[in-house]
């Protein structure tokens, strides 16, 4: 592609919102343009980076038995419905309204979608299991879309989904998806960790993360280099060892506690430990209330706990109802006595104490020696902790160390929540109806690529990995008014394209230092500058855009060189 010919437009103006660097490239790189918040146009090199990531994902997904098809963007309400995703769903969901009043979404995923299509044309176990995938364009309407294409409203994904007669038949599609994921991130040349995950609104059992590592990454994660335990914070356990046990009393003991409603200020009072301590957190939810007490020295992780109560929304409740439930101003709640209408939830870490401190529900006032079975009614145990870098590991019980990811692939195991609730069933071989077992498996295109500029660039640009490189061979003819220039730029022009390379040509009547920053902003991977000075020393200038290293190479033997390092044809 001739520079001149193509559409490609750098600046060397920072967007005034990008806050990463990928976005920042990207814009400057002429990838990307921003129409509205979080709704970008792919511009044609950005275009071309994300079209060879497609084919890197095809190519995979055929090898793990996946067939392709396209489903619509636009999907009619009666199928959220009929899931009960229209109500669970919330306002990521783009709903709107169709000439007759009917109501429909833009698809943020397609369980729904898919599920209709394999209850009309699938009957029998014979027909299973079934894969399926598209590459698509999606619609969230994410409450802060930020990064460019890291968290956008309207982003492409590809999605897959399997179908199967039984358990182990999910397994094995799960598995293989699992290992197509590795074969893709591993293509891209990029440094990433599998995690396990929360499985969100989506439902369903297991699931794991593909973390792209980054210190930009709005995930965080904890892992053990010495078992292997890796996951996301959302979902992460540990195994915390109690504090010392504080002494057992006949009963608890209520002490005054003015001016200490908080953990920092009963510790000091009474002289105990954080860790001996209860603290207890009043939640509302679209459940009711709940009352959460976990280890005074502990957060609780939200995540879980909204999957434990199984709520759509739950929040901290505000200050007056905490009162009214409580009776005691904020910083004394504590589990005995609560009144029935608020559920109480313990944490295993809090569980896990014989005797210790907790508010009394009565302002400044704390109880010690509280025991569970003794002191406080009805409870149910669970784990909501905010597990932490230097917890033990759940499996080795070494400390987890953290780091920050992002997200660019998720896959779950989704069970028979959308079959059942769909009545997406086949016969089995003795002619029972049954629910068919799902697997849904998910991964950001856009999201991948900027991800992939977030581990390759330096101060002057993007420095692609070969294989999501919009071109990988950028040719420049530094003074295009200059005869043999122009000639031996053309003929390598030709001959690089004839050997399948993917080259961009840069034709422009620039000067060289605008053609060299371009060069290094946009981030191909190899260049071969020709120049009068270059052909004076023999030949033309070859160098790799990961560390710039020049070199005069003849220009008889450039195509050798360039193979060397590409490998065969790259073109997409
Ligand atoms: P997140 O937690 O980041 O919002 P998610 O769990 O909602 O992600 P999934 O529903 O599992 O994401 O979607 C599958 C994949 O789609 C993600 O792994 C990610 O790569 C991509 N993706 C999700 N939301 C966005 C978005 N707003 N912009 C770009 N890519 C996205
Ligand atoms: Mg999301």
């Amino acid at each position: 592609m001739r520079w001149s010919d193509f559409y490609l437009f750098t600046t060397r103006e920072d967007p005034a919102d990008a806050e990463v660097v990928s976005h920042r490239l990207m814009v400057r790189s002429g990838m990307l343009r921003k129409l509205a918040a979080g709704i970008y146009t792919y511009q044609p090199l950005g275009w071309r980076s994300m079209r060879k990531l497609m084919e890197i994902v095809r190519r995979e997904l055929e090898v793990a038995g996946c067939v392709e098809l396209s489903m619509p963007a636009v999907q009619p309400a009666e199928l959220w419905q009929e899931s009960g995703r229209w109500q669970k769903y919330g306002k990521e969901l783009l709903r709107f309204e169709d000439r007759h009043q009917r109501g429909f979404c833009f698809g943020p995923t397609h369980e729904e979608v898919i599920t209709d299509l394999v209850r009309r044309d699938v009957s029998s176990y014979r027909q299973l299991p079934l894969s399926l995938f598209q590459i698509q364009t999606k619609f969230r309407d994410e409450i802060r879309p930020r990064f460019g294409l890291m968290r956008g409203r309207e982003f492409l994904m590809k999605d897959a989904y399997s179908f199967h007669a039984d358990g182990d038949s999910l397994d094995e599609a799960y598995r293989a998806l699992h290992d197509a994921y590795v074969r893709i991130f591993e293509a891209c040349e990029l440094d990433y960790i599998v995690v396990e995950a929360d499985s969100g609104t989506i439902g369903g059992s297991s699931s794991h993360e593909f973390m792209v590592l980054a210190d930009t990454g709005e995930d965080a994660v904890l892992f053990c280099k010495g078992s292997g335990y890796a996951a996301n914070v959302e979902k992460a356990t540990t195994r915390l060892a109690p504090p010392p046990p504080l002494p057992a009393l006949e009963e608890p003991e209520a002490v005054d506690t003015p001016d200490a409603g908080s953990i920092g200020a009963v510790t000091k009072l009474l002289g105990v430990e954080p860790a001996q301590t209860v603290k207890t957190l009043v939640y509302e939810s679209d459940k009711g209330f709940f009352a959460v007490a976990i280890r005074g020295d502990r957060t609780i992780n939200e995540i879980k706990l909204k999957n434990v109560t199984d709520s759509l929304w739950i929040q901290l409740a505000e200050a007056p109802e905490v009162e009214r439930l409580t009776g005691a101003a904020l910083g004394y709640a504590g589990p005995c006595g609560l009144p029935d209408e608020v559920q109480l939830l313990v944490d295993e870490s809090a569980a896990a104490l014989q005797s210790f401190v907790c508010g009394a529900n009565r302002t400044e006032v704390h109880l010690r020696g509280v025991q569970w079975q003794r002191d406080v009614g009805r409870s149910r145990t669970v784990d909501v902790l905010l597990a932490e870098p230097g917890d033990p590991c759940p499996r080795s019980g070494q400390a987890l160390e953290g780091c920050r990811g992002i997200e660019v692939g998720h896959i779950f195991k989704l069970g028979t929540v959308y079959s059942s609730a769909m009545g997406c069933t086949f016969a089995d071989e003795n002619g029972q109806e049954q629910p068919m077992e799902m697997g849904c498996y998910g991964l950001g295109i856009g999201r991948t690529v900027a991800a992939a500029i977030e581990q390759n660039h330096d101060d002057d640009g993007i420095s692609w990995p070969l294989p999501l490189a919009p071109f990988t061979v950028l040719l420049a003819a530094l003074n295009p008014k200059d005869e043999a220039v122009v000639r031996t730029a053309e003929e390598l022009y030709e001959q690089l394209r004839r050997a399948g390379h993917d080259v961009l040509y840069d034709d422009r009547d620039e000067r060289p230092g605008v053609k060299f920053k371009d060069a290094d902003l946009i981030g191909i991977p190899v260049r071969v500058v020709v120049g009068a000075r270059s052909l004076e020393a023999g030949g033309v200038e070859f160098s790799l855009r990961s560390d710039r290293e020049k070199r005069i190479v003849a220009v008889d033997e450039l195509l050798a060189e360039v193979g060397a390092v590409v490998g065969g044809s790259s073109r997409v």
